[in-house]
């Protein structure tokens, strides 16, 4: 049987899994190796760290959750592709390091968040990107009782998309931040979660990016409304603040500015994961991505896919272009292997909710701008709340398996 290896289990790699076992049944022998034993749903962690939801609502066992589905999952961490003889080295949580070959890959395991870039990070850093960075920072928010606050990304080491996949030009170019969904909603969250506490007239919020200004990726006049919301707000914004360290009280850019800062809320800097450096490097591009044609095979390796954030061409990194990315990967594996089906067409779009629970309402996202097209929508409404909800729910309820996100994200 055709041996499929999966390697990470979330938006990626669950949606490869899932798919290739819907599309070929018993034509395909799936496994999943992923490093923690859950899924744990990132658009939630927000939520986590102003407390409502905890981290432990938004994880899918992932042990569970697949061999259900007939995927069977390893605990492990991918350590080495090695392209050139079709096997993966992994290593095991005791240590034991082992060998997997495979018929095709679907490398799913995302990019890795580059903590270790910001000096002084482990005593005073604050994320809500994985569930302890969103529980820590949850406990440091109900103890806060005033002062500065800075909310902002880390720089994306993202190289210069060298040498470049095979899709069209204007689905990638290079971005200053990764993904700045995130920090635009805790930009909501935060004082709302403040005022709340009847805390947000003694605290005083710095939103910072290292673009040109935040939200790149977006449209100039959907930045230009986030932009008068935070005047409107007394929000300070700073922009081109490459972040640097993380003190006490104040953060540093590497070129010395600072930001008065008690707690820095970060979006860690994004770069490749750590599997890459002793992985067959001409899968790579010169960040560590990996460059891929339309149908996401990588370019050099005609029997590797990659999926979600660790593609060269999903600028930026979101959930919705990761399962993108792998419906139709395995719609292409599902032809290779004789069963006709659809290859749907890449349609990159930067969709997102930032959600505002707490003042029930939430900001709808999706704009084409980055791409070169025309949509600009950011709307506000009590009922993208209810969207993201839905969304997070729909997640929860089927362990992670999107089949109907189309649907979802087009309501
Ligand atoms: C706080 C936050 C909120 C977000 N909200 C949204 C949102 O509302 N909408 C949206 O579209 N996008 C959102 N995003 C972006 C979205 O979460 C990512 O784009 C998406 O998770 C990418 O999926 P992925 O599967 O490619 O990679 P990842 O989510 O990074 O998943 C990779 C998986 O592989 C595992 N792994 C990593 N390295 C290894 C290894 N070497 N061996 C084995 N396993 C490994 C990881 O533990 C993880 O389970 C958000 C991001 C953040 C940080």
């Amino acid at each position: 049987m055709t041996k499929l290896l999966v390697l990470g289990g979330r938006f990626a790699g669950l949606t490869a899994a899932y798919t290739a076992k819907r599309l070929l049944g018993d034509k395909i022998d799936v496994t999943l190796i992923n490093n923690t034993p859950y899924a744990a749903f990132r658009p939630g962690m927000p939520h986590v760290s102003i407390g409502v939801f905890k981290a432990e609502d938004l994880e899918v066992d992932l042990a569970t959750a697949l061999p259900a589905k007939g995927i069977k999952f390893i605990l492990g961490t991918a350590t080495k592709i090695d392209a050139k003889k079709n096997k993966v080295e992994y290593e095991l949580p005791d240590g034991k390091k082992e060998t997997m070959t495979y018929d095709y890959l679907v490398v799913g395991f995302g990019a890795k968040l580059g903590t270790e870039h910001l000096k002084g990070w482990n005593e005073y850093g604050a994320s809500a990107c994985e569930p302890d960075f969103a529980t820590a920072l949850h406990e440091r928010l109900e103890k806060f009782n005033g002062g500065n606050i800075a909310i902002g990304s880390g720089v994306f080491y993202q190289g210069t998309l060298t040498p470049r996949g095979k899709y069209p030009k204007n689905w990638a170019s290079p971005a200053e931040s990764a993904c700045e969904g995130p920090v635009f909603e805790l930009s909501l969250m935060i004082p709302a979660y403040l005022k709340k506490r009847g805390i947000m007239d003694k605290t005083h919020i710095t939103i910072f990016s290292p673009g040109e200004e935040v939200l790149t990726d977006i449209s100039k006049e959907s930045r230009g409304v986030i932009k008068t919301m935070y005047s409107q707000a007394g929000f300070d914004m700073v922009w081109k603040f490459n972040l640097a360290e993380i003190k006490k009280d104040e953060i540093v850019s590497e070129d010395g500015k600072t930001i008065k800062a008690d707690i820095a809320v970060v979006l860690p800097p994004y770069e490749k994961n750590d599997a890459v450096k002793d992985s067959t490097p001409d899968l790579f591009d010169d960040g560590g991505f990996i460059p891929t044609d339309e149908h996401m095979r990588s370019i050099k390796y005609d029997n590797i896919y990659s999926c979600g954030d660790s593609n060269q061409f999903t600028v930026p990194k979101l959930g919705f272009l990761a399962v993108q990315t792998s419906r139709i990967a395995m719609q292409d594996l599902a032809n290779r292997l004789g069963v006709p089906t659809k290859v749907d067409q890449y349609t990159p779009e930067v969709v997102c909710i930032a959600d505002n629970p707490l003042e029930g309402f939430a900001i709808a996202v999706d704009d084409t701008t980055f791409y070169g097209g025309d949509k600009k929508v950011a709307q506000p409404a009590p009922t993208n709340h209810i969207k993201k909800l839905l969304f997070t729910k729909y997640f929860m309820w089927t362990n992670g398996d999107m089949a109907l996100d189309k649907y979802l994200a087009s309501w």
